[in-house]
């Protein structure tokens, strides 16, 4: 164990020495970074005590909430057993073999095989690396360039924040890297909504931005569109029902693969094991990482359909590509471990039957409250957008910062919920009871009203 010190004692040497990820280290430094010293089910506790009702699950991860003692025991057990070797050279462990069966068992028809990685940003990698190797097999190397999206999120490597579209992200590095273009996301309010476009109409319109894109770099050099089912990072957009299909009509129109980014997505997150099938189309690749271990311990990848996996098996000669820890025993033992308590506990189940419309129907009397333009779920993620007018939409400016004024007085009340301009989002553990979906509401409302009563006194509504 770790010994114990003061909170301020804590803040002086993170202040010191750790570079935290996306963070203005200069601002954090002043300020102080909060504490975290524990946590069960969908509680944290952080080092002055308090108590924190957790709506993110860490970062989208602990699918399973806190203190599960079967993932504690899998990886102590595997960890004494074998802590670690490695799959390059003609071996294998009986965790990553098995892990590999478990997933292809709850994966979607078509999906027998894994490559495993270390997180969600390195499985972005190396479907870079296979969408390109797989069209080299086909004999079509010019086919190299990938579509995805603005706003997207996949991941903070290189390959990663390329195909994700934070400009932001781009902005540093000098990215995106060659051969990787966006198109607008499917965000109704943003781009159809001022155009009078029902929600259906909108998700066919933004489709076709895609079918735009391949028609201009012209079809015999597109080799794949990647997307998240639901966008996570960038807002939970929940696309129109329309949308994804008609995405799926356009690949198979222009052979081009399809890739499902079911980091955030996959696991029960929206009620059915892959976000893919509550959206309605089926990917040729799927990125996983986040839930396969709730997040205890890190890992990632890509479950490969039959199409690109016979290519790669039967073609392919040696794949030139590989991570120390790619089918890791530890976290490996411990997806293991998490897949079985999902099942156990029904969690799928427990989203889509019962949880999940429970939120969708709370979550959406979010709309009376005069702050609250749009509120929408799928699943076990939710967003609410605030506004300054409701009855014409208008937002906020951007620069006065309104989602996180939201968010200070979520975290001073024992609320962890994410802004992402001023779209308020969660996406708490997939195991809450509809007792704490009460509490949750309780705990949003409150935060809009004490933000309210701040942007009152702000002189801004
Ligand atoms: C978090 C995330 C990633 C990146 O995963 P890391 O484990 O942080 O590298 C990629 N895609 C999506 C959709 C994500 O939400």
């Amino acid at each position: 164990m770790i010994p114990t010190r003061s909170t301020q004692a804590w803040q002086a040497a993170d202040a010191a020495h750790f570079l935290h990820p996306f963070t203005d280290f200069k601002a954090l430094g002043a300020q102080g970074a909060r504490i975290i010293e524990r946590a069960d089910n969908i509680w944290l506790w952080d080092s002055e005590g308090q108590q924190i009702l957790d709506a993110m699950s860490g970062l989208w991860c602990v699918n399973v909430g806190y203190g599960q003692p079967a993932l504690v025991e899998a990886a102590t057990e595997q960890l004494r057993q074998l802590p670690f070797y490695n799959a390059f050279f003609q071996t294998a462990t009986p965790p990553a073999i098995a892990l590999a069966e478990a997933l292809a068992a709850i994966a979607p028809p078509g999906f027998q095989h894994v490559f495993f990685a270390g997180s969600g940003s390195e499985g972005n990698d190396t479907v870079v690396r296979m969408v390109r190797r797989y069209w080299d097999l086909q004999g079509q190397p010019q086919r190299q360039h990938i579509i995805s999206r603005w706003n997207g999120y996949h991941g903070s490597t290189m390959a990663g924040a390329s195909l994700g579209g934070m400009r932001y992200m781009h902005a540093q590095g000098g990215l995106p890297i060659p051969g990787i273009s966006h198109i607008p996301q499917p965000y109704w309010w943003e781009h159809g909504r001022a155009q009078g476009l029902s929600r259906e109409d909108f998700g066919l319109v933004a489709a076709r931005w895609l079918e735009d894109e391949i028609l201009r770099l012209g079809p015999e050099n597109v080799a794949a569109f990647i997307g998240e089912p639901v966008q996570g990072a960038g807002g939970v957009i929940v696309p129109p029902a329309s949308y994804w299909p008609e995405i799926q009509r356009i690949a198979e129109r222009y052979g081009i693969l399809l890739v499902a980014d079911e980091v955030i997505c996959g696991f029960g997150r929206t009620g059915q094991w892959w976000g893919s099938q509550t959206q309605g189309f089926r990917p040729d690749l799927m990125t996983f990482a986040k839930g396969v271990t709730s997040g205890y311990i890190p890992l990632g990848g890509v479950l490969v359909g039959e199409r690109v996996a016979t290519a790669l098996i039967e073609q392919g000669g040696e794949f030139e590509h590989g991570y120390t820890y790619s089918g890791h025993p530890v976290a490996c033992a411990v997806g293991l471990a998490n897949l079985k308590l999902i099942q156990e506990l029904g969690l799928v189940e427990h989203v889509r039957e019962d949880v999940g419309p429970y939120l969708a129907e709370q979550f959406a009397t979010l709309k009376d409250h005069p702050l609250v333009g749009d509120a929408e779920t799928c699943g076990l993620m939710g967003a609410m957008l605030l506004v300054k007018d409701r009855a014409t939409g208008a937002g906020f400016a951007p620069e006065q910062g309104v989602g996180m004024v939201c968010r200070g007085h979520c975290f001073g009340n024992g609320l962890i919920m994410r802004a992402v301009g001023d779209r308020m989002i969660i996406a708490p553990p997939l195991v809450i009871t509809r007792a704490q979906v009460d509490e949750l509401m309780h705990r949003i409302r409150r935060a809009l009203d004490l933000t309210l009563a701040d942007l009152h006194r702000r002189g801004w509504v």
